[in-house]
């Protein structure tokens, strides 16, 4: 699922059978994308039973507190970022000077500049568990991938070779190694993107942006070369 607003962002429904997995919860703070989305599947919003959070920014958070409160899933996060859902913490700053070039990343200076002044704040939710690099959801692993945030978290499902890098890469306005001016530590960063590069994911599913559907690690590498 996803929608324009939040930087084209998007948020991922993993049905593996049984219970559903929601993969962050877009900009709307009314989840109705979402909860279109389950009943279009023929689901039932209580079957939704885990939703997991790849950080803490806005456009990750706009439906959690709602789906929640209609679903009793199971929220999950990174300790780091775990008192920023809950509100109790506001998110690390950022630069307001605009990213470059700027005929590409106009389109999402409101984000940035929402987020170098701490406004845009999403309702806040309790996280119920904290994750971990190693711990299994639903049908995915979890990753570890500092750099976007400390508490960033990436998610492996092996049985398909899906990545869901979450904001480590994005694919709008173009295709690379996350927005600029959002990564708070390039070093880890760094780091994060040659462990997912490792992974030889067939399928790409990034936090802004449309998914690589197919040859995804071959592209990966080629974006992550040379950094
Ligand atoms: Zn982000």
């Amino acid at each position: 699922m996803s929608q324009s607003k939040g930087g084209h962002v998007h948020a991922f429904l993993l049905d593996d059978g049984g219970d559903l997995t929601l993969i962050d919860t877009l900009f709307d703070t009314d989840a109705g994308r979402i909860l279109a989305r389950i009943s279009a599947i023929g689901k039932r919003v209580e079957d939704l039973k885990h939703i997991v959070l790849t950080h803490a920014h806005r456009s990750q958070l706009g439906g959690l507190a709602t789906l929640k409160g209609l679903s009793g899933a199971r929220v999950y996060s990174h300790a780091w970022e775990a008192d920023i859902v809950a509100g109790e913490r506001v998110a690390q700053p950022i630069s307001p000077v605009p990213m470059r070039p700027v005929r590409t990343y106009w389109r999402v200076y409101y984000l940035q500049l929402g987020a170098a002044l701490g406004r845009g704040k999403h309702p806040p939710c309790p996280v119920d568990a904290t994750l971990e690099d190693g711990d299994r959801v639903g049908p995915v692993t979890v990753l570890h991938t500092p750099g976007h945030t400390p508490g960033h978290l990436a998610f492996w499902w092996p049985a398909r070779k899906v990545l869901i890098a979450g904001d480590a890469i994005a694919t709008y306005p173009e295709f690379e190694p996350g927005w600029p001016v959002f990564t708070l530590n390039p070093t880890q960063h760094r780091v994060s993107l040659r462990r997912m590069a490792e992974l030889d994911p067939e399928v790409l599913a990034v936090g802004h942006g449309d998914p690589l559907t197919a040859g995804a690690a071959v592209r990966l590498r080629s974006l992550i070369e040379g950094l």
